[in-house]
C-alpha cells in the first residue's frame, strides 16, 4: 500500500514530515517533491534501502543515486577531498538544481554510487525536501520518481502512475518549478565536466568558477557517468524533433500517415483537424522546461502515436531542455523536405 499525503509545499507539517522521515528510517521509500522534479527517496547510507529503490524504479543497478543533503554543512558525511570550486559552487547554487560529483566518503555504500569511487551530492531547494532530509537524520538518495526510462514526474499524480504500490509513501507538494532535473556536475578534474545539463545554466556556473567543459568536449568523462548511457525521458509515443519551420510538414506528413498526433508547438499550428492534438508550450526555455515531462505525458495519455516537439534554442534551460527532447525522440528528427 502506498500512503499519499498532501502537504503545503511552503511550509509541510512537521507531523506528516516526522511521519515520513521515519519510513526513510526504517528502511522505506518515500516519494517527495523537489524543486526540479519528484524525488524517490531512500536513506543512503542503508544498502537494502537503496537496493529497493532500484527495484522499484526497475532502474539498471549500475547508474548511481544522487544524495540529498540539508546543508553544505553536511557535504563531509557524503564527500571527501572537496576542491575549491565546488565550495564556491555550493555557496552560490545551493540550495538549487546543482548536483556536485565528488569523491565519495569511504561510508557511502557501492550501491549507492553504482560501483563507482565518486558519489553525486546535492542540496535541493524546496522546503519539503529539506525538512524531509533534516527529520531523517541522514542524507537521502533519491532519483527521478519515475518507472525507469519513462518522462520525469513533476507532479505526484505522475508519481502515482509510475509508482503506485511499488513505494511505501508519497507526499504530494503540487508542481514541481523547474521542472527538469538538476545540471550535473564532475568536479574531481578540472577542468570539470558538464555531465548532464540541468535546471542551472552553463553560463551561471562559468560565471563563478570559469570555463567549464560538456560531453561533447570530453567525451572520455561518459564513462564516468553512467546514466548518459541509457534511454531516459520515453513516452509510448515516437518523438519526432522539428524546427519552427518543420512542424507543420511533419504533422501534415504523420496525419497523411494516418497516425495519431501530438504536437508540442511554440508558435500556434492550426487546429481542429481529425487525430491531431496541439499543446502549446511556452516560448522562454524556462517556461518550456517546466510544461516539458508533463507535456510528453499528456500526449500518452491521448494515445498519440507520433509527438511532433518543436525545438527550442539552447541558451540558458534550453541546453536542458533539448538534451531531453533529443533522449526521448532517440534522434529522430524532421527529415529533409520532400518536397511535397
Ligand atoms: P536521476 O537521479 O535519475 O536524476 O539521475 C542521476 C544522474 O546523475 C544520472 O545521470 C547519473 O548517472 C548521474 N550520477 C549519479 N552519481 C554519479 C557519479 N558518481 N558519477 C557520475 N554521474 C553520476
Ligand atoms: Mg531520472
Amino acid at each position: 500500500m502506498t500512503q499519499y499525503v498532501s502537504v503545503d509545499p511552503a511550509r509541510p507539517d512537521p507531523e506528516v514530515i516526522a511521519c515520513a522521515a521515519r519510513i526513510i528510517r526504517e528502511g522505506g521509500l518515500v516519494a517527495f517533491p523537489t524543486e526540479t522534479v519528484y524525488g524517490l527517496g531512500a536513506n543512503a547510507f542503508d544498502p537494502a534501502a537503496v537496493a529497493g529503490v532500484f527495484r522499484a524504479k526497475g532502474r539498471p543497478s549500475d547508474n548511481p543515486l544522487i544524495v540529498h543533503i540539508a546543508g553544505t554543512d553536511d557535504l563531509e558525511i557524503a564527500a571527501r577531498a572537496v576542491p575549491e570550486k565546488a565550495r564556491k559552487l555550493g555557496a552560490s547554487f545551493w540550495p538549487g538544481p546543482l548536483t556536485m560529483v565528488l569523491v565519495a566518503s569511504p561510508g557511502v555504500p557501492r550501491v549507492t554510487s553504482g560501483g563507482l569511487a565518486t558519489v553525486a551530492v546535492r542540496v535541493p531547494a524546496h522546503p519539503v525536501a529539506t525538512a524531509l532530509i533534516r527529520a531523517s537524520g541522514t542524507p537521502v538518495a533519491a532519483p527521478s520518481a519515475n518507472r525507469s526510462g519513462r518522462p520525469s514526474p513533476t507532479n505526484a499524480r505522475h508519481v502515482l502512475e509510475d509508482l503506485d504500490g511499488r513505494i511505501d509513501m508519497i507526499l504530494d507538494g503540487g508542481p514541481c518549478t523547474v521542472g527538469v532535473e538538476s545540471s550535473v556536475i564532475d568536479l574531481t578534474g578540472d577542468p570539470p565536466v558538464l555531465l548532464r545539463p540541468g535546471g542551472l545554466s552553463r553560463s551561471s556556473i562559468e560565471a563563478v568558477i570559469g570555463d567549464i567543459r560538456t560531453l561533447e568536449q570530453a567525451p572520455e568523462a561518459a564513462n564516468r557517468s553512467p546514466g548518459t548511457r541509457y534511454r531516459h525521458y520515453a513516452p509510448k509515443a515516437r518523438v519526432i524533433l522539428a524546427g519552427p519551420g518543420e512542424v507543420a510538414r511533419e504533422v501534415a506528413r504523420h496525419l497523411s500517415d494516418g497516425r495519431r498526433v501530438g504536437v508540442m508547438a511554440v508558435h500556434p499550428v492550426p487546429g481542429g483537424r481529425a487525430g491531431l492534438s496541439v499543446r502549446m508550450m511556452s516560448a522562454d526555455p524556462a517556461g518550456y522546461a517546466r510544461e516539458l515531462f508533463a507535456a510528453l505525458r499528456e500526449m500518452d495519455d491521448l494515445n498519440c502515436e507520433v509527438i511532433v516537439a518543436e525545438t527550442v534554442d539552447e541558451r540558458g534551460l534550453g541546453s536542458a531542455v533539448m538534451d531531453r527532447l533529443r533522449r526521448a525522440s532517440q534522434g529522430d528528427s524532421a527529415g529533409p523536405s520532400q518536397g511535397s
